[in-house]
């Protein structure tokens, strides 16, 4: 077989997918900060969890958070999380993560770090001490001179009204910062059905155009059949003119990233879309947001 020339070809391989299947939010005996390959980043992706709680102020059907087991961690040492992210950075750059299962495994276009990711079992937007993690990553990035390692933000923007964590939105887009904001939904029944937030789908909404008006913003959106039924024809225009209304408002969306369901879900009736449906939702998504890149993930 010929050799992949590029990170989006490299994902299609075999060992390749196993390995973005495995998505364990743990590394060694560490609480917080843990390695991923990530098809979505193109490479190692560092992530940081901030919500050890497992509390998230969303209660997505989908969602791959195990919170039928108790967590025994439930507050956020920042100190504990430097040690951590700062360790974990040593073992990527000195290459000694590739001799680890599923790290050992992947092809060699993989085998780049991409981003440091504020993610996890909860929306991390809503720990206090969120400002001054994204201050304390990216100082660990700079001593480490891996400036060009992005820092991102992996949300469901429902705190972006409040002041710090803009403040730390500002703080990222100095240093090399991208926001991965989530919208799931063009209606609010559907947003409910899907997302079962107490958070109006307005707020998200206000808080996404912000966002987008601010910085150029990845959007994903994670498609799914709920009770065997995909999306309907009138939610995915609904949602499509969610978006168009934001770039009509000046909002500039750098991405959308449309994925379904790919690990073990909260509700077992949220199940795949397959790879047709996902693409032909997708050229509706392009036909009418010209010009936004669109990126699959079956
Ligand atoms: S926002 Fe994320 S962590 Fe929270 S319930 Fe949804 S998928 Fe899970």
């Amino acid at each position: 077989m010929t050799q992949p020339r590029s990170a989006a070809d490299a994902a299609q391989l075999p060992e390749n997918r196993r390995a973005f299947a495995q998505h364990p939010r743990q590394w060694a005996a560490n609480r917080y900060v843990y390695p991923v390959v990530s098809r979505r980043s193109g490479g190692i992706s560092v992530g940081i969890n901030l919500n050890p709680d497992k509390v998230c102020n969303f209660d997505c059907i989908y969602c791959s958070v195990n919170r039928k087991d108790p967590s025994t961690v439930t507050h956020v040492d920042i100190a504990q999380v430097q040690t951590e992210l700062d360790g974990l950075l040593a073992i990527v750059q000195s290459g000694e993560i590739y001799t680890h299962d599923p790290f050992d495994k992947i092809s060699p276009q993989l085998r780049r770090l991409n981003d440091v990711a504020f993610s996890g079992d909860g929306e991390p937007t809503t720990e206090p001490l969120f400002p001054q993690c994204v201050r304390m990553a990216a100082e660990t990035l700079a001593q480490r001179r891996l400036a060009e390692v992005k820092l991102v933000l992996i949300t469901n923007a429902s705190m972006f009204h409040r002041p710090a964590v803009r403040g730390a939105l500002e703080f990222m887009d100095q240093h090399n910062g991208e926001v991965w904001a989530k919208l799931d939904a063009g209606t609010e029944a559907y947003y409910k059905l899907v997302d079962r937030s107490a958070v109006p789908l307005d707020r998200i909404l206000a808080n996404l155009a912000w966002c987008c008006q601010t910085r150029p913003t990845v959007i994903q959106t994670l498609l799914m059949r709920v009770h065997n039924e995909p999306p309907p024809p009138a939610e995915v225009d609904a949602y499509i003119a969610r978006l168009a209304a934001i770039m009509a408002s000046g909002g500039r969306i750098k991405l959308v990233q449309l994925y379904t369901v790919a690990r073990q879900t909260t509700e077992s009736y949220a199940t795949r879309l397959t790879t047709e449906e996902l693409e032909a939702i997708a050229s509706r998504v392009r036909s009418t947001l010209v010009g936004v890149p669109v990126a699959v993930f079956d």
